[in-house]
C-alpha cells in the first residue's frame, strides 16, 4: 500500500514538477484564456479569488452546456503549501498550462487553492483532466499542499470549505457525493489526496456553511455553539450550551466532562476538536434537557427545568 502511495505521490510530483519556480514577471490582471490556446488545450482562467469573489463569479458561470455530477478532491503533493509563495500563483499557472499543454490534453484540474487565494485553472464550464473516471461528469478540485505532512488546516482549510460550498451550491450537487481522487478505480493516485484530508469531516464543514445549524436555548438563539453534525448526530460546543443552560464546567479531559450545577454533578461524553469540546445534542438530556432537533429547519431546541 505504501508503494502505491509512492507510485501514486511520484505521478503527482511528475506533474507539478513543471510549476517549478520560473523568473518571469507575473501578468497581473491579465487572463490567460488565449495565450496557451494551443493544440488541444483549451486554455486557462489562471485568475485568483477570494471565497466571496470566486462566490460571485461561480453565480454568474453559464452551465448550461456542461454540468458536474460531484466534486473530485486532491490535493498537489508538491509545491508543499508552505513553498507555493516562493513564486507568484500566476506564475505557477502558466507554468502548469504549459505543462498541460504539452501533454496534448484539452485541460488540467479546474481549481488550485492555497492559503491565499481560490486559483481557476480550467474554466469551470466544461470538464477538466484530473481523474480518468471522473473527468466528464466532474469538477476537479486540487488543494496544494501534501496532506500527508502538512496540517489541512487555516486558510487553505478555510478556502477549500468556502470553494466547495460555493460549486455545491451552484450545481445543485449534494455535498455527500463529494469523492477523494482515490476513489477513482481508474487511477494510480491511491494517496491522493493525503489522509490529513478527510472526506466526512469535509463534507460536514460544507454543509455547515451551506445550512448552518442553529441551537435555541429557552427560545432565544445561542451565538458560537459550533454546532455540526457528525454522522446522524448533532454536535454541539460544550462551554456555549452548558453555559446558556445554566450549568458549569468543571473539567475536561480523558473523553468526559464534568459539569455542575448547586448540588448537582454530571459526567458527558466529550469530542475534542481543534480547541474546543464538543458534546452530542442528545447528551444533553442526561442534564435533565429536553433536546428536539428539527432536521429540516435544521434548528436543535433545547431547554431545562
Ligand atoms: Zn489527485
Amino acid at each position: 500500500m505504501g508503494r502505491y502511495r509512492y507510485i501514486g505521490a511520484l505521478i503527482c510530483v511528475l506533474l507539478l514538477a513543471l510549476a517549478l519556480p520560473s523568473l518571469s514577471a507575473p501578468h497581473r490582471g491579465s487572463t490567460m484564456s488565449t495565450k496557451y490556446a494551443r493544440g488541444r488545450f483549451g486554455g486557462i482562467v489562471g485568475e485568483r479569488f477570494t471565497p466571496p469573489e470566486f462566490a460571485r463569479y461561480v453565480d454568474g458561470l453559464n452551465l448550461s452546456k456542461w454540468q458536474p455530477d460531484f466534486v473530485v478532491l486532491h490535493n498537489t503533493w508538491l509545491p508543499h503549501l508552505s513553498a507555493w509563495g516562493t513564486v507568484t500563483g500566476e506564475t505557477r499557472m502558466r507554468n502548469l498550462a504549459r505543462y498541460y499543454a504539452s501533454k496534448g490534453w484539452r485541460a488540467g484540474p479546474h481549481l488550485f487553492i492555497a492559503d491565499d487565494f481560490i486559483w481557476i485553472f480550467s474554466p469551470l464550464t466544461a470538464p477538466g483532466t484530473h481523474s480518468p473516471s471522473f473527468n466528464s461528469q466532474s469538477w476537479g478540485v486540487e488543494v496544494v499542499g501534501d496532506y500527508d505532512v502538512e496540517s489541512f488546516s487555516g486558510g487553505v482549510r478555510s478556502n477549500t470549505i468556502a470553494a466547495l460550498a460555493t460549486l455545491h451550491n451552484r450545481a445543485g450537487i449534494d455535498p455527500a457525493s463529494l469523492k477523494l481522487h482515490r476513489d477513482d478505480p481508474g487511477t494510480s493516485h491511491h494517496g491522493c489526496p493525503g489522509r490529513g484530508i478527510v472526506r466526512a469531516e469535509v463534507i460536514a464543514e460544507v454543509m455547515a456553511l451551506l445550512h448552518p445549524i442553529t441551537v435555541m436555548v429557552h427560545g432565544r438563539a445561542v451565538p458560537h455553539t459550533g454546532a455540526h453534525m457528525d454522522g446522524d448526530r448533532v454536535m454541539v460546543a460544550l462551554r456555549a450550551v452548558a453555559t446558556a443552560l445554566g450549568w458549569a464546567v468543571y473539567r475536561v479531559g480523558d473523553g468526559k466532562a464534568t459539569l455542575g450545577r448547586g448540588m448537582a454533578e454530571r459526567a458527558l461524553p466529550v469530542t475534542i476538536q481543534g480547541s474546543s469540546g464538543y458534546v452530542r445534542a442528545a447528551d444533553l438530556r442526561q442534564l435533565g434537557a429536553t433536546v428536539d432537533w428539527d432536521g429540516h429547519k435544521r434548528q436543535l431546541s433545547i431547554s431545562a427545568p
